[in-house]
């Protein structure tokens, strides 16, 4: 495996397991524990995990940072942890987003500079990479955030059934961004 296929890998796993201990991933790679902590030194400065002992920690796992407030980036609304969209940015900063509306609109603003986003699974509530998410868009169930409202699935399957239940319609991240982007610009 490639030093880029293994980050690649390390960030799914650390999406899905929230955290892992060095020794193990040394293990699930077959590489030292030397090159897993070089694979893990520019998730550490892009912000995306932490280091914890023995091991690493997806970082939005461990709760608000101090320099973090509590309202959103982008609307400035108040944040529920049930809800948030974050974006990692280059530079070791992060962005907050108090849901799927305002973080598509906020990670299309800043792009170029993004290099993860996380959000959570409206009905699991699991971790998932925005990029791989599904996206109802104008759903009737009231989560009273913003309208259009967005909401973020882990499996198309899910996305569907919920739409057969609450209406509204299933889209990708990339039509995501460019459907919100456009429909505020409307109103
Ligand atoms: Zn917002
Ligand atoms: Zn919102």
């Amino acid at each position: 495996m490639l030093p880029l296929e293994r980050k690649q890998k390390i960030e799914e796993l650390i999406i899905e397991r929230k955290t892992i201990k060095i020794s193990q991933l040394s293990e699930e790679m077959g590489v030292s524990e030397m090159t897993i902590h070089r694979d893990i030194k520019p998730l550490i400065a892009e912000g995306m995990i932490t280091k914890t002992f023995g091991g690493i920690t997806l970082a939005a796992e461990q709760g608000k940072k101090s320099e973090e407030t509590d309202t959103c980036d982008f609307c400035a609304g108040e944040l529920t942890e049930r809800l948030i969209y974050r974006i990692f940015l280059k530079g070791n900063k992060t962005m907050t987003a108090c849901c799927a509306h305002c973080g598509v609109l906020k990670h299309r603003e800043l792009k170029s500079d993004v290099t993860q986003a996380i959000c959570r699974d409206f009905l699991l509530q699991t971790t998932i990479s925005a990029n791989q998410a599904w996206y109802v868009i104008d759903s009737s169930l009231p989560v009273g955030c913003c309208k259009p409202q967005v909401l973020t699935f882990e499996a198309e399957e899910y996305a569907n059934r919920f739409v057969t239940g609450f209406g509204g319609k299933v889209y990708r991240f990339e039509d995501t961004l460019d459907i919100i982007y456009e429909r505020m610009q409307q109103s």
